[in-house]
């Protein structure tokens, strides 16, 4: 946790600016103030935008692509160094354990600029011969940064996001201007430090704080003069996005939210299963994009799983992020904490039975002032209500039977959303059979959360727009000029 009340400032053009009006930052562990964040005004973000602009013309917009790896890579270097203080922010931040943002968010930021560093050199262009009248005609195609990309990311896991967009719009030779959730400035700010110690050239990473709608989030999605802009965050706020970029009709990148289905059949290793949906349900108190909302687990074992996976969220260790052996912390803020209480409440008057969980844990200590729930479980309730419908983004999961392999697969697919699924059973015939029939971008088998980031990874229907991820990062980041040479 922060020692002492930390500012929050943006960076523009090199330089770290305070801004006249400021937001406090409060830690849903305890509910208090940990800092103060300077909130990007309208002209703070066009400032952002044309000092990236400016970059472009400068030397930054002459680099190859062999350059601009090595920038990537002493990014990398600069986040190792601090890594220690990149925790502690995250962990300020978010309430999660510390063992987690040691080993998944903080490591991950470092693994996606190295990652797209060593992808940088192979965005090649194409070429096709062809014959004409008077010879042979070759088309080429040159690969070009879109320019000024503006980057908005939320708060769930804030540095893993964030990184796996600047990343490789830097590797493209873009300039960004980014604008990571209001609850989450911690990691962000820390990264503007070390793109400046990393030498990174001023105006190519710009950072603004701030909230969306009427402040910094919509101010840079509605500016003129941005040319791309790639957004995580949730469905409704990816269509807003959308309306404010349509009439320049600019590229957009939408990673948005989910409510994925986890299949368990009768013939899985049991017990892998059963750790392997606890994990996907309650990872980060339920806070990714790509948790297991729904579990759909097939008759014979339906009964043991239920009662399997109430044991184990009943005994899930729910404390202070460097508490020993912590598995679960806050939700993200008491804001946070209220939708997901209004689903606890909801599920109960569509009928649920609540198996585990449903209320607030009570610590006798500080904790009582955070944003804590506990790991929650239902049963009973039809594929229709609104709780197995709608997205709650806390720890949760409502479990159903299924009978047969065409119904499974036709209720996963009955959503607005088609993120992401998990398959868990011993038949990887039966497993290749039903997963390519899931209308989601990613589906594991066996596991979950497992990535190469070299897959693409995206949604379909509400759950987003483009893939992102290895080369397609790359086409997303950049854009082609055909040259076609007649001799
Ligand atoms: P959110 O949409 O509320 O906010 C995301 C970002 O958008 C924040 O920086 C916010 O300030 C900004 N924003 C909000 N309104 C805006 C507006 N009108 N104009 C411009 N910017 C605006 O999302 P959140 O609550 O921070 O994140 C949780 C959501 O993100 C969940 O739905 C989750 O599923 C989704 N998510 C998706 C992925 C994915 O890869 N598909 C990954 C992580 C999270």
């Amino acid at each position: 946790m922060s020692p002492s009340p930390t500012l929050y400032r943006n960076y523009v053009d090199g330089r770290f600016v305070e801004s006249a009006k400021g937001f406090p930052n409060i830690s849903p562990v305890n509910g208090t103030v940990i800092g103060t964040v300077c909130e990007a005004d309208a002209d703070l973000v066009d400032r952002a935008v044309r000092a990236a602009r400016a970059a472009l013309a400068g030397p930054w917009g002459r680099t190859t692509p062999a350059e601009r790896a090595r920038v990537l890579q002493a990014v990398a270097d600069g986040i190792e160094k601090r890594f220690d203080a990149f925790v502690a922010a995250e962990v300020a931040d978010t309430g999660r354990p510390e063992h987690q943002a040691r080993m998944l968010d903080i490591r991950r930021g470092v693994q996606n600029f190295r990652t797209f560093a060593e992808l940088a050199g192979q965005a090649g262009g194409e070429c096709f011969e062809m014959r004409a009248a008077d010879g042979d005609v070759f088309s080429y195609t040159v690969r070009k940064p879109h320019g000024v990309v503006a980057i908005i990311s939320p708060w769930n896991l804030p540095m893993l996001l964030m990184t796996w967009k600047v990343a490789p719009a830097l590797a493209c030779g873009n300039a960004v201007v980014i604008k990571p959730s209001e609850e989450t400035p911690g990691s962000a700010t820390l990264l503007a430090e070390v793109m400046q110690e990393a030498g990174v050239p001023p105006g190519v990473f710009n950072l603004v704080h701030g909230f969306g709608g009427g402040s910094a989030g919509e101010f840079l999605s509605r500016h003129p003069d941005i040319d791309a802009i790639t957004f995580t965050g949730e469905s409704r706020t990816g269509s807003t996005i959308m309306k404010a970029v349509a009439d320049g009709v600019k590229e957009v990148s939408f990673e948005l939210g989910g409510k994925n289905a986890a299949v368990v059949f009768a013939d899985c290793d049991f017990d892998k299963a059963v750790a392997g949906v606890t994990r996907s349900s309650f990872t980060n108190t339920g806070q990714v994009c790509l948790c297991s909302e729904r579990v759909y687990v097939e008759r014979p074992i339906f009964e043991r799983f239920v009662a399997a996976m109430k044991a184990r969220a009943e005994a899930m260790r729910i404390g202070y992020p460097d508490e020993d052996g912590v598995e679960m912390g806050s939700l993200i803020s008491h804001g946070h904490r209220d939708k997901v209480l209004s689903y606890f409440a909801l599920a109960r008057e569509e009928g649920a039975t609540v198996v585990a969980g449903g209320g607030v844990p009570q610590f006798g200590d500080a904790r009582d002032n955070g944003a804590y729930v506990q790991p929650t479980i239902w049963t009973g309730l039809p594929d229709s209500a609104r709780c197995v419908q709608e997205e709650v983004f806390g720890p949760v999961c409502h479990i159903a039977p299924f009978d047969s392999d065409d119904e499974v697969v036709a209720r996963v697919n009955d959503s607005r959303y088609g993120l992401a699924a998990s398959v868990w059973t011993r038949d990887l015939g039966r497993a290749h059979r039903v997963t390519r029939q899931f209308d989601v971008g990613i589906v594991w088998v066996n596991t979950w959360f497992l990535r190469d980031l070299r897959t693409p990874f995206g949604g379909t229907r509400l759950s987003g727009l483009g893939r992102e991820g290895g080369r397609h990062s790359l086409d997303f980041y950049s854009s082609t000029t055909t040259i076609c040479v007649n001799p």
